[in-house]
């Protein structure tokens, strides 16, 4: 994908605030418990490298990421903190996580025994989080005897694993109602008693369980989305602490004219004009992430929230302007302008979706600039 540095759209990554967020994070934590960034995903839109390096400086302990691909990627930019991939691999791939040091989620006694061969035959020895499921239905031990199983194995081969860790997921650790998530603490709490000695890192909590369940325990916390500074319930729980979001979207008219009353703007002609109107054109469409869906919805323009009328094309947007303005004039999709803001949630609001999604769809296109 090329990145568009020619062209004014682009997201603003504010480095200062994610430091501030992971400090305001830290003071919430017990003693003895270490934060994990989680930068899975294009650091959730805002630049894989450049979060992990200022995650690091504010003083996380370790990194999280989905894909073995991000963990290389952090090692090839000179990280060495732990870093834990959190989807399960094929047992091929064991060597190579081995070898670069990246600890790994593990769900079966099969991936166990297969990797061990290879691991074996290379001298390599692989750091294991055994995941439970309590709940997700996604990944993980269910049951005491396979758990047990699995415990065996790592132990009976301790040149081959390093048994570093065991985990859970929480369903609802944003909802308004704990019923589910103190189902799922109570079967991880039950699943774990099985296991002795614990791993050195026992984990279970996301942004939201460390916001709104801190009894939930565990010495290591998988912080995501509110370190890019957003409220992981979306609307429904307030945050503990004054969390602050890192990304602006912004851009500039590229294009202003003139639309007569009868003529209409974009594809399919969804917009006609009452009366003589000022129509903008941004350079930013659903190939930078701006889904379709978002027309009729308010971008800022000049200290104003102005429409975004017509389709939403490819490259390009139309917004209605309140009088004629110059090319080249500011426009914020996501961010604040003045006394006016836009918001990832009210972005995620209008697009029928949640804020996670919209910052990790700014595609790559999108060149993100470091404040
Ligand atoms: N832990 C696991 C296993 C996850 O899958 C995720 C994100 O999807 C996180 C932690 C981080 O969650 P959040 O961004 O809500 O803090």
């Amino acid at each position: 994908m090329v990145e568009a540095w020619h062209r004014p759209t682009k997201a603003i990554i504010d480095l200062n605030a994610i430091k501030e967020n992971i400090k305001l994070e830290k003071k919430l934590l017990k003693k003895g418990q270490q934060l994990f960034a989680v930068v899975k995903a294009n650091a959730y839109g805002h630049g894989l490298i450049p979060v992990a390096m200022a995650a690091q400086t504010a003083g996380v302990e370790g990194f999280c990421v989905a894909v073995i691909d991000e963990g290389l990627a952090l090692r090839r930019a000179g990280l060495t903190k732990p870093i834990l991939i959190l989807g399960v691999n094929p047992a091929e791939l064991a060597p190579l996580m081995a070898a670069n040091h990246l600890s790994v989620a593990v769900d079966s006694l099969e991936f166990l025994k297969q990797s061990e061969r290879l691991l074996h035959s290379e001298h390599l020895k692989l750091a294991v989080h055994l995941a439970l499921d309590t709940g997700m239905s996604r990944i993980g031990f269910k049951t005491t005897v396979d758990l047990q199983n699995a415990v065996n194995f790592l132990r009976t081969h301790p040149a081959e694993f390093e048994f570093q860790g065991i985990f859970t997921h929480f369903a609802t650790a944003d909802a308004a109602t704990d019923g589910y998530y103190q189902q799922q603490l109570k079967k991880f709490q039950q699943l774990l008693a099985v296991v002795n000695p614990l791993p050195p890192y026992v984990h279970v909590a996301n942004s939201a369980a460390s916001l709104w369940h801190q009894a939930c325990g565990g010495n290591m916390i998988r912080f995501g989305i509110s370190m890019y500074g957003l409220n992981p319930s979306g609307n429904v729980l307030a945050m503990p602490a004054p969390f602050k979001p890192a990304l602006s979207l912004i851009s500039q008219l590229v294009a202003v004219r003139v639309v007569n009353a009868g003529e209409s703007v974009g594809y399919g002609k969804t917009y006609t004009a009452q009366k003589k109107e000022w129509i903008g054109t941004v350079p930013l469409g659903y190939a930078d992430g701006w889904l379709r869906r978002m027309q009729g919805s308010k971008v800022l323009v000049n200290g104003k929230k102005c429409e975004i009328v017509g389709r939403v094309c490819m490259d390009q947007i139309m917004v209605r302007l309140p009088e004629q303005l110059p090319v080249g004039t500011k426009v914020t999709l996501i961010g604040s302008e003045g006394s006016l803001q836009i918001t990832a949630q009210e972005v995620a609001n209008y697009a029928q979706t949640i804020h996670y999604e919209v910052l990790c769809g700014i595609s790559a296109r999108v060149p993100r600039e470091y404040i």
